[in-house]
């Protein structure tokens, strides 16, 4: 079992002022931070790094969207991080979010949502090799 996750907060989230916010949930929920750091994505890489959705008809809104400011990105780690990671953001669209959740709290729209999260075990290790190489994941307090 994995128990890391790749995390991202949007480039709504940091515009917003909600970085902070948002970075206390995470450690409120329990998660170590392994790693974090503030990006600014081109448009290349936001194609790149979203390019399971490039037939979606939103792709380049999408990608436009994330390369329009300052990100976030995060390595996390907790028991069953993906899942965990995933309860603690939100449903995709905020409208469906469940109280309590950043997605509910922060987010702006459907497609202006606030955070990322990875979607598997699998996926979480491609992000966090995206943005990370191993020396910036630092395990020990
Ligand atoms: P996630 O895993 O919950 O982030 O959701 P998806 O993998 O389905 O979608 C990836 C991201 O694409 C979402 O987080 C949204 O930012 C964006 N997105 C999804 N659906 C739409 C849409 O209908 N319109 C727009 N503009 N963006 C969308």
């Amino acid at each position: 079992m994995n128990n890391r996750t790749f995390a991202m907060i949007k480039p709504d989230a940091v515009r917003n002022g909600y970085m902070g916010k948002i970075l206390d949930r995470i450690i409120e929920a329990d998660f170590k931070i392994l790693g974090a750091k503030l990006i600014r994505m081109t448009k290349a890489q936001a194609e790149g790094f979203y390019a399971i959705h490039r037939e979606r008809p939103f792709f380049q809104e999408l990608t436009t969207f994330m390369s329009s400011g300052k990100a976030m990105v995060l390595a996390l780690e907790k028991e069953n991080a993906v899942s965990a990671w995933r309860d603690t953001i939100g449903a995709t669209n905020p409208a469906e979010a469940v109280d309590g959740t950043i997605r509910k709290d922060f987010a702006t729209s459907l497609g202006e949502n606030a955070v990322h999260g990875a979607d598997s075990d699998e996926n979480a290790a491609i992000e966090i090799g995206f943005f990370f190489t191993n020396s910036e994941l630092i395990s020990n307090e």
